[in-house]
This record gives structure tokens, C-alpha cells and sequence, in this order.
């Protein structure tokens, strides 16, 4: 390890949840990390879904009809299928490993649904803010199954699917060109194991712990955290992480964006940066603009 990389300032952990219960589309029972009363957003993260249950009640009715503008929303799909439809004719199933990057932009009136009628539906959804000179750009996807999704081994059988951004060791992401310049890895941990990442201090970033536990180092003594799965850790300032795994097998999801650092009008399915944009953006779909 170079000494400039061992002398980074490490992101601590600054704050965790394990989110709240939330319903959402058609009945969907799920929980909601980023976007709650207690945690509105991490810059430029509007919110996180995570759902992960393996009775049909709660997924089998999905997200029908629905508009989305102004923002990105990630899906990654851990176990199960969605498949997804949207207004200008798109169509795609998003499978077991599989991510679908969708870049709202103006608008979109979309719908999710479950591709399955009963076993495990694992799976989450990321909002990703985009800046003011962003929000009207054209609407676009990105889609990769598992197996497309480029992949890093690292000593100590860590592996790394590397999503969206470039690793320290040089592997580029399924998506490299967006604006907020993220990174979204999805990385095993084995047990004693240590990860290191570089993270820009220009990013929000966080962890959400999928399996097993982990501990989350910082250049204070005896500042490291333990986060155990289903919870998330919102790191601090700094210009690296460094993660530990705790549990037999852990595996969690690092995912950084640049802060964009704008006003937010929030309603619903828009994300804008003034109301006026964000009745705009009502009365665009009302009147079948999207
Ligand atoms: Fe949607």
C-alpha cells in the first residue's frame, strides 16, 4: 500500500439506521433507510429501499403506473425478478444480480412488477438526486445482468461488483457517466478480512450492510464501528474507507455520489429544486406531457 493511501483520513462512521417500515407502489412492504423523518437524505441520496421477504403478500402487487422526474432511481436485484415498462415503449426484467440504472430526467410514467408469484424478493431501489442543469435532460437507461456486471478479486477472497464508479485498483464500473460521479460497490467481505477504498471527500457516502457484520475503521483510536446487516452507517469526512469483516461471511453495499448541494422541492414521485418546478412538473403529468 502506497504511503499516500495509508496516510488518507479515514471516514469514519458518523451515524446509523436500520430505517423504518414502509409501504409503498401498490402494497409493497419494505423498509425505507434514506427519505424518513429521521434521516431525510445523504447528499445526493434521496433515498433507499430496501425489500426482502419471501411472502407474496407483501411484494406480489408491485409498483403499478407511476410518474418519476428530476432524479435517477438505481434498482438492484438480489433474489427474485422485476420487470419494468415504462410510457415511451421501454421494457426490461431486471433478474436475480441484475441492476437497472434509470435516469428520469423530465419525466417518465413507469411501472415495476414483480416477474415471480412466490419465493424470496430481495432487492433495493436507490434515489439519486440529479443537479438543476440535469433534471430536464432526456430520460435514459442502463442495464446489466449479473453477469455483466464487471467484477474484482482482491486478496484475502474479497470480491467486489463494481456498479458504478472506478476502484482504487483500477476497475471501471458498469456506469461511469453520470453526473454526480458515483460509486455503488457491492462487496463479500470474508471473516478478519480488510477492505480499502478510496472515497472523494467531495461525496456523501454510506454503508448498508446486506449480510453477516462488519466493522468500520477510523483514524481515532477506538473510534471504529461494528454495523451489523440491515443497517446503515453514514460515514463521515475523509478520503478513504476501511472495513473489517466481523461475521463468517458479510457482504454490504458502498455507495458514494459528489454533493450537490442545491434546494430540494420534494413531492412524491418529483424532485425538483423549487415548488414552483415542482407544480410545474404536477401539471406536466397531469396533462400527459411525460
Ligand atoms: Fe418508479
Amino acid at each position: 500500500m502506497s504511503h499516500s493511501d495509508s496516510s488518507a483520513k479515514l471516514r469514519p462512521v458518523e451515524s446509523m439506521t436500520s430505517g423504518v417500515p414502509a409501504t409503498d407502489g401498490a402494497g409493497v412492504r419494505m423498509t425505507r433507510l434514506i427519505g424518513t423523518s429521521q434521516l431525510d437524505q445523504i447528499d445526493p441520496f434521496l433515498l433507499l429501499d430496501v425489500f426482502q421477504t419471501d411472502n407474496p403478500d407483501d411484494y406480489i402487487a408491485g409498483f403499478p403506473s407511476h410518474p418519476h422526474r428530476g432524479f435517477e432511481t438505481v434498482t438492484y436485484m438480489f433474489a427474485g425478478q422485476m420487470r419494468h415498462k415504462d410510457n415511451a415503449g421501454h421494457e426490461g426484467l431486471i433478474g436475480p444480480g441484475g441492476i437497472q440504472w434509470m435516469t428520469a430526467g423530465r419525466g417518465i410514467v413507469h411501472s415495476e412488477l414483480p416477474e415471480q408469484e412466490d419465493g424470496l424478493m430481495w432487492g433495493t431501489q436507490l434515489w439519486v438526486n440529479l443537479p438543476s442543469s440535469e433534471k430536464m435532460t432526456a430520460p435514459a437507461y442502463r442495464e446489466f445482468a449479473a453477469g455483466q456486471l464487471p467484477r474484482e478479486k482482491r486478496d484475502g477472497d474479497i470480491e467486489v461488483i463494481v456498479i458504478a464508479g472506478v476502484t482504487s485498483q483500477g476497475t471501471i464500473g458498469a456506469v461511469t457517466d453520470r453526473p454526480t460521479d458515483p460509486l455503488y460497490l457491492d462487496v463479500r467481505l470474508p471473516e478478519a478480512a480488510c477492505f480499502r477504498e478510496t472515497v472523494a471527500p467531495t461525496h456523501g457516502a454510506f454503508i448498508y450492510v446486506l449480510a453477516g457484520s462488519i466493522c468500520v475503521a477510523s483514524n481515532q483510536p477506538g473510534a471504529s464501528s461494528v454495523v451489523d446487516a440491515g443497517s446503515l452507517a453514514i460515514l463521515g469526512e475523509g478520503s478513504a474507507v476501511e472495513v473489517k469483516g466481523e461475521g463468517t461471511a458479510n457482504r454490504f453495499l458502498l455507495i458514494a455520489g459528489r454533493t450537490i448541494n442545491e434546494p430540494i422541492a420534494r413531492g412524491g414521485p418529483f424532485v425538483m429544486n423549487t415548488d414552483d418546478e415542482l407544480r410545474q412538473a404536477f401539471s406536466d403529468y397531469q396533462s400527459g406531457k411525460f
